[in-house]
């Protein structure tokens, strides 16, 4: 393969169909020249995975539940068995539950708050503490984030929350693995509809919100993310760590609705 992960070997947890992020990550990983792996969470998902993973000449190592360490382990014991060392994985996973992705944040249940932090922060932490055993000539570490984590966004609740502590948590990894070469990244994707999405309030309003005030004017695409996701895996971003990198049609930095944008 040619391309600028040629020779790469890298791990793509959170597909679940094509219209996933991870989606757009492993097309374009696949073809930047990377060899891919992929798991699946359940036997519902599998079914859709698979076929997927096989269009990317990927290979399947198995069910993944982060809320299962012992899944975890499989996938890395797999991986190791299979490859021996990886150069790169990428986090695109977060849940919470869909009755609390509306109303106000305040009445967050700690049960949904404990469980949304294991699935969607702490979840990219045990999966690096696996990752750095298989990395010891250095790899790279990418996660999925949202602008919710800067600032206040309807509905996105305890998700925003999860959010900012995966983002402080990118900082924290890129300097303790650092020293081992070991680069940890994050994408914060403006808003995109994938089956995650469809679980927020109100959501195609905040799409149409980003797409007329974004200085793009428009929406983010999987295609979009899955490029810059490949670019940030490859050797052209080894100056680069600890950064939470907008692929959001600029949208952070707008302060203000745009006055010629259409009534949503
Ligand atoms: P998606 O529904 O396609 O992917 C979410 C994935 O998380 C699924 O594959 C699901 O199986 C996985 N997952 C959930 N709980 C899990 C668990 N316990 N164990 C293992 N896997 C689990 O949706 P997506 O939008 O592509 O989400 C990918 C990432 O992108 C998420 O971190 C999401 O927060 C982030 N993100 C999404 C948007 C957006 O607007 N869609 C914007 C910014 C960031």
């Amino acid at each position: 393969a040619t391309g600028i992960l040629a020779g790469k070997r890298g791990l793509i947890l959170g597909l679940a169909n094509n219209r996933s992020i991870a989606w757009g990550i492993a097309s374009a990983a696949r073809q930047a020249g990377a060899e891919l792996a992929f798991t699946y969470q359940g036997d519902a998902l599998k079914k859709r995975v698979e076929p997927l993973a096989e269009e990317l000449g990927g290979i399947i190592v198995g069910h993944c539940d982060v809320t299962e360490p012992e899944t975890i382990d499989a996938v890395f014991n797999d991986l190791e068995k299979r490859w021996g060392t990886i150069d790169f994985v990428i986090h695109c996973i977060a849940y919470a539950d869909k009755d609390e992705l509306t109303g106000r944040y305040v009445d967050t249940t700690e049960g949904n708050f404990t469980k949304s932090m294991l699935i969607s922060c702490y979840s990219f932490t045990a999966i690096a503490q696996r990752a750095e055993k298989l990395m010891p000539n250095g790899g790279t570490l990418l996660t999925l984030t949202y602008f919710g984590a800067e600032k206040w966004m309807p509905h996105y609740n305890v998700m925003g929350v999860a959010k900012a502590a995966l983002e402080a948590s990118v900082r924290y990894m890129a300097a303790d693995l650092g020293p081992k070469n070991i680069r940890v990244n994050a994408i914060s994707a403006g808003p995109i509809k994938t089956l995650a999405a469809s679980g927020i309030g109100d959501f195609r309003y905040i799409l149409k919100w980003n797409e007329y005030n974004s200085p793009l004017r428009r929406s983010t695409t999987i295609e979009e993310v899955g490029e810059t996701a490949a670019f940030f895996v490859s050797d052209m971003a080894r100056g680069i760590t600890g950064e939470i990198l907008h692929v959001d049609s600029g949208y952070h930095v707008v302060g203000m609705k745009n006055p010629e944008a259409p009534d949503i």
